[in-house]
């Protein structure tokens, strides 16, 4: 098979993440998930007690940060100082915190350089917020996926529950509302749809519906 990048953007909880995993399955290519890294680089910047909207003191760690990410039986791990921090990362102080610090130019001007570098080594479904739009303007393949931001509220509080979090509906509600602000407004390489890619609204769609339309494109493509 050629080589190949798909580009997958859109607001939190849009189900990015389910169907990058699907897709790339399904392609047996693999699957990059850009939100964890700037999970990691926020873990790293609570770890040291530096405010994650403190660009100075974010630029003071950013260009020797020690994340590597690995694949472990087929699933991305982040590894921080050596240590796996899959897990934390995923924690919902990180959310917020992430979604600051990836407003840094320091921080994305680092992720990004990371993320080309694994794009250009193999085909991968990557998802993020500015794959199309900056990262990747090349990719092949493009797709902008988005939900009602109450849709995606309701698929966030269930995953946190099944991972033992109980977060009340209006809270996330307006974390999620905050977090698609900044990322949308941010100044660099802010959350926007790429001028060609295909919007998919997964508000009303099952996750095999969403594979089956993105299959569909790639195939005719
Ligand atoms: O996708 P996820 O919610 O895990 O991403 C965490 C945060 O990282 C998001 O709120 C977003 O602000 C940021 N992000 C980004 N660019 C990406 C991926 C994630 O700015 N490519």
């Amino acid at each position: 098979m050629k080589h190949m990048n798909i580009a997958l953007d859109g607001p939190s909880g849009s189900g990015k993440s389910t169907i990058a995993k699907e897709l790339s399955k399904k392609l047996d290519i693999l699957y990059l998930d850009t939100g964890a890294m700037y999970r990691a680089v926020a873990c790293k910047a609570i770890s040291l007690g530096i405010d994650t909207l403190d660009e100075k003191g974010v630029s003071s760690f950013i260009d020797d940060i020690d994340l590597k990410i690995e694949y472990l039986g087929g699933t991305q791990h982040a590894f921080l100082d050596g240590k796996d921090v899959s897990s934390r990362i995923r924690e919902p102080e990180v959310s917020m915190a992430a979604s600051n610090i990836s407003s840094l130019k320091c921080v994305r001007l680092k992720m990004v350089a990371m993320q080309r570098d694994i794009a250009k080594s193999m085909s991968c479904v990557l998802d993020g917020r500015d794959i199309g739009s900056f990262v990747l303007p090349d990719a092949e393949y493009k797709f902008y996926i988005t939900a009602d931001a109450k849709v995606r509220t309701l698929r966030r509080q269930k995953e946190l529950k099944e991972k033992g979090f109980d977060v009340d509906f209006d809270q996330l509600l307006r974390e999620i509302e905050q977090r698609d602000y900044n990322d949308k407004h941010r100044d660099f390489a802010p959350l926007v749809q790429a001028k060609d890619a295909v919007l998919i609204d997964t508000s009303e769609m099952t996750v095999e519906q969403v594979i089956d339309k993105i299959l569909s494109f790639i195939e005719r493509k």
